[in-house]
């Protein structure tokens, strides 16, 4: 079964209440490759997963991953070797990442308050925030050894305090990714890849603990079996191909547009990458800057396509057009290229992340700056921001009462109650009124 095209949904149109953009470049319809085969395909491995533990986890690892593997446990000897073999520079750089994620990472914690507030007399509730107990993270193997990968899934749950953290990555992993497994601070590190791994973590196995969230970003198959297993374990989102937007005015440089589109562009041929902007001339100049780049860049296999399949020019009459078109277009990266970047900022309400000025790249997020780089794709920016410390907390509420606050709630519950005719409920609002003897 191949992976399936991404769905693109109908992320060309523009909302019905502003003007469709000019296209200097449109992206090529996508109808959206039947992903029937994924789910039916991913449905068996769950269950089988699910009935007969490692020895099917086994048998997929053989069949998807040529992975012959008795054990999948990654031990401590291993993790110490993976760790000494990166050379200093990629350890140092590693660190610097890590560093910075928990920096920024506990500064969000941090923001997270707890309330007990009495909102009548004699009625108290609050919330309070609870770690998870144990999260998985998929860590995915990639066609790079994505080294920033382990470390936005698991280092903003060790900050969190989550209570044990496993890390599954597919057999094939560069060893690279164990150490940053490793060093983020995962409990536990399994040679798991795909779905079977989702289901591992789902339903727990022999080997694998059974978990109460599932995070991380992933394949096709990876992120259906996200989707079928959620419900007794959450999911933190389900993570399509990376996309960048970048906003930009007369001010905008072309060579420096072209340079972080095409950045994007070569994660994957499905990443979608465009440009909106007011200026007619700057929309034509990055046409013309991305032809050039991409006869250098040594990843254009990958980025050319992605170029010509899903990249855009998108020409807006004025700033209310840009901040329409982009919200619903709800990148998962937005760059702001023009002179009022930061008033145009608070302008935006769809996104996974922003960057702010021709300073900040995305290319530093992915990397190390310290926001996360596990974002929403596929426009479900319109309704969540991406994976942070909160992803790993429940929040929780409570409540109490005193007597008086049972005379304040009690009628209007009773009264509820009896008028949906809900008998029992009417009682149980009652008989702690009858007992006050009111
Ligand atoms: P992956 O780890 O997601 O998936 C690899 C696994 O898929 C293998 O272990 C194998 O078991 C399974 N598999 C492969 N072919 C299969 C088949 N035909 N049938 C059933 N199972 C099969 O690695 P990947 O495939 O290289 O994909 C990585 C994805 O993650 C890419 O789409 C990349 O863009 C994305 N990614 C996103 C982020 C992010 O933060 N958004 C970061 C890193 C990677």
């Amino acid at each position: 079964v191949q992976e399936p095209k991404a769905a693109q949904g109908d992320r060309t149109l523009a909302p019905n209440s502003v003007q469709a953009p000019t296209f200097i470049k449109a992206p090529k319809s996508d109808a959206g490759a039947d992903s029937g085969q994924v789910e039916s395909l991913v449905a068996d491995i769950l269950s089988r997963v699910r009935e007969q533990g490692d020895a099917a986890v086994r048998e997929f690892s053989q069949k998807f991953d040529n992975a012959n593997l008795e054990v999948f446990e990654v031990t401590d000897s291993e993790r110490e070797q993976a760790v000494a073999n990166l050379d200093p520079q990629t350890r140092k750089d590693t660190e610097f990442a890590i560093n910075n994620v928990r920096t920024f990472a506990k500064a969000q914690l941090g923001s997270l308050s707890e309330i007990d507030v009495e909102i009548l007399p004699g009625v108290h509730m609050g919330h309070r925030n609870i770690p998870l107990e144990r999260v998985g993270c998929y860590v995915p193997g990639g066609r790079y050894p994505l080294l920033s990968a382990p470390i936005m899934t698991i280092v903003p749950a060790k900050v969190a305090g989550v209570g044990e953290i496993i890390a599954c990555l597919p057999p094939n992993a560069h060893e690279a990714m164990i150490a940053g497994c490793h060093l983020s601070g995962a409990d536990r590190i399994f040679r798991i890849g795909g779905a079977q791994a989702i289901a591992a973590m789902a339903f727990g196995t022999q080997s694998v603990p059974r978990v109460d969230k599932i995070v991380g970003p992933g394949n096709a198959f990876v992120n259906e079996a996200k989707r079928q297993v959620f419900g007794p374990v959450g999911i933190d989102q389900l993570a399509g191909p990376s996309e960048i937007f970048v906003l930009a005015d007369h001010t905008g440089d072309a060579e420096l547009i072209a340079t972080d589109l095409l950045a994007q562009a070569e994660h994957d041929v499905r990443t979608r990458v465009g440009l909106i902007t007011t200026d007619e001339a700057l929309a034509k100049a990055v046409l013309v800057e991305v032809d050039r780049q991409l006869e250098s860049l040594s990843t254009a296999h990958t980025a050319g396509p992605a170029w010509q399949d899903y990249g855009e020019i998108a020409l807006v009459a004025d700033e209310a057009a840009m901040i329409a078109y982009s919200d619903h277009v709800a990148a998962e990266h937005l760059q702001i290229h023009t002179e009022n970047d930061k008033a145009l900022a608070a302008k935006l309400s769809c996104y996974g992340s922003l960057f702010i000025g021709e300073a900040a790249s995305v290319v530093y997020s992915d990397k190390c700056s310290g926001t996360n780089h596990t974002l929403p794709t596929m426009a479900a920016g319109r309704y969540t921001g991406g994976l942070w410390v909160g992803t790993y907390i429940k929040t929780a509420t409570h409540q109490w009462l005193t007597d008086e606050g049972i005379q304040q709630v009690a009628p209007p519950a009773a009264r509820q109650s009896a008028s949906e005719g809900l008998e029992g409920h009417r009682r149980a609002a009652q008989i702690r009124l009858d007992r006050l003897g009111a």
